[in-house]
């Protein structure tokens, strides 16, 4: 069945190589239709699978998802047109373009913590690229693995678009077949499993990955604005995004101040006692008990180190409620510091020189996001050179990934490649060179054989002169 699907679908994007930008937009119009009129249904499944409040659901999920589609829609004629480049003086009289074709059969592999937007936003890319595509959402988000099942096999025809749904025996299958990209979203572990799996078939691969993002405040910023921003995006779904701040370095001369702000942030947004905050419609749960367990059992070893709870700590594993929760003073060794956290904890460190949290970085695998809280430029520019990571967001967090200018994307342990905006039509595209001689165009033949003291004077000439 998967051998057929595929077979179907590179012949679709034969068939999509020639297309009008207006059948493009159709299959955008389809599916932006697909969303707006089931919003309520989406919600409802982001609720069943870890009671993400209506609001999250609509600002994370439907409103990047939207935005990412209407951009496509209106640029999707300029990013199908011939694009002319220049042609170097050795090559005068001739013309250079690049064109994008569709790549073929596209898998899209997603994770569970935006299953909605971390599935269709690629989704987007692909479709506006003219490839077939086959989708395996995640197993652990089931309401909205069956929902986008439903939904698309309703509005899509196989040959262009296929979900299967299933865990990882059934990734391990798809990626036994030859598809032509693999564009997949999940853990490093994962990732290179994924990786390996596309070698078979010299699939080219996209990983969008995770790993622990750094948040540093130093003694420049705004601290009231650092603290609720920070506050936002670290409990923001429970703190099971990938690009949440994993910890928190805070220069040592504000931090005292700078944790009873962040203390004060928590109780504003979710309560004051524990029990007004595990009974906050506010705040998401754990997606399963699997994940409640790893967290629970960071925070016991945190206990056991003696290491500082500031606020939170509480665990229901029933429900799979973890508290929002503070951990002062960690020490860069301790158990947390050795993982992504992708949970409601927030380790929180000191430095006195930002030389210290550069090297600090610069030790560990290259981050997905820096985050950085400053009002100094010489801060900025140092964390910005002296550094590594997918993207360095300046005094806001998570808010510049709806920007389709940019691309996303990690770099090293957190990723391979981007998208976004005409990044994401590129990445599900073959960008074809084409190169057309005019006839005036003759500067090459000169060098033609049989060669001559003349011609090697010539190609001497061009070097020294630097033509
Ligand atoms: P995961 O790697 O466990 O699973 C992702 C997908 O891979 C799922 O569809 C799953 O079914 C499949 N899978 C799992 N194990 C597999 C295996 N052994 N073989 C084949 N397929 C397998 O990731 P997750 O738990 O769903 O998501 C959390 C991770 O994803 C975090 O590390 C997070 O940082 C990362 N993430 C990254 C981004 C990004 O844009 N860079 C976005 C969201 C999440």
């Amino acid at each position: 069945m998967i051998e057929q699907i595929v077979l179907h679908q590179k012949d679709f994007a034969i068939r999509s190589r020639n297309d009008n930008p207006l059948t493009r937009l159709g299959h955008l119009e389809k599916l932006e239709s697909l969303i707006t009129e089931n919003q309520n249904e989406i919600c409802k499944a982001l609720f069943e699978d870890f009671k993400k409040p209506e609001v999250e659901a609509l600002m994370s999920e439907v409103l990047p998802l939207l935005k990412e589609l209407r951009f496509a829609k209106k640029n999707i004629r300029k990013w199908m047109k011939l694009k002319r480049v220049k042609t170097p003086t050795l090559l005068l009289g001739s013309k250079s373009y690049t064109h994008l074709e569709p790549l073929g059969s596209c898998l899209i592999i997603s994770p569970w913590n935006y299953p909605i937007y971390l599935t269709l936003s690629p989704l987007v890319s692909a479709l506006a690229a003219g490839n077939g595509v086959t989708i395996k959402p995640s197993e652990y988000a089931p309401h909205c693995s069956r929902l986008m099942h439903r939904l698309l096999a309703k509005t899509f025809k196989s040959e262009q678009l296929t979900v299967i749904e299933g865990g990882p025996e059934t990734t391990t299958e798809l990626l036994k077949h030859p598809f032509d990209h693999v564009f997949f979203t999940g853990s490093t572990v994962v990732g290179k499993v994924i990786m390996r799996g596309a070698s078979e078939h010299l699939a080219r691969v996209t990983l969008e990955l995770g790993g622990k993002s750094p948040t540093i405040v130093d003694n420049s910023a705004n601290l009231h604005e650092a603290a609720k921003k920070i506050v936002w995006a670290k409990f923001f779904n429970a703190g099971q995004t990938c690009v949440a701040p994993d910890y928190l370095f805070v220069q040592a001369d504000v931090h005292d101040h700078f944790v009873r702000l962040l203390r004060q942030e928590i109780e504003n947004s979710f309560g004051k006692s524990p029990e007004a905050k595990k009974s906050s419609a506010s705040f998401a749960r754990i997606i399963n008990r699997k994940h409640t367990d790893r967290l629970k059992g960071l925070l016991e070893n945190a206990l056991a180190n003696n290491i500082s709870f500031l606020t939170g700590g509480e665990v229901d594993l029933d429900q799979n409620y973890v508290a929002p929760t503070l951990l002062d003073k960690i020490p860069p060794t301790a158990e947390i510091m050795g993982q992504e956290i992708f949970g409601p904890i927030l380790p929180i460190m000191t430095f006195k020189d930002l030389s210290e949290v550069v090297s600090f970085i610069n030790d560990n695998p290259k981050p997905l996001m820096i985050y950085l809280y400053s009002n100094s430029n010489f801060n900025l520019r140092v964390i910005m050179r002296e550094t590594s990571s997918g993207s360095l967001s300046v005094n806001d967090s998570l808010i510049s990934l709806m920007n389709p200018h940019l691309p996303f994307g990690g770099v090293g342990a957190s990723g391979l490649g981007s998208y976004h905006g005409e990044f994401g039509m590129e990445t599900f595209s073959h960008k074809k060179a084409v190169f057309k001689q005019g006839f005036a165009g003759r500067i090459m033949n000169r060098f033609y054989p049989p060669y001559d003291n003349g011609k090697l004077g010539l190609v001497k000439a061009v070097i020294r002169f630097k033509i």
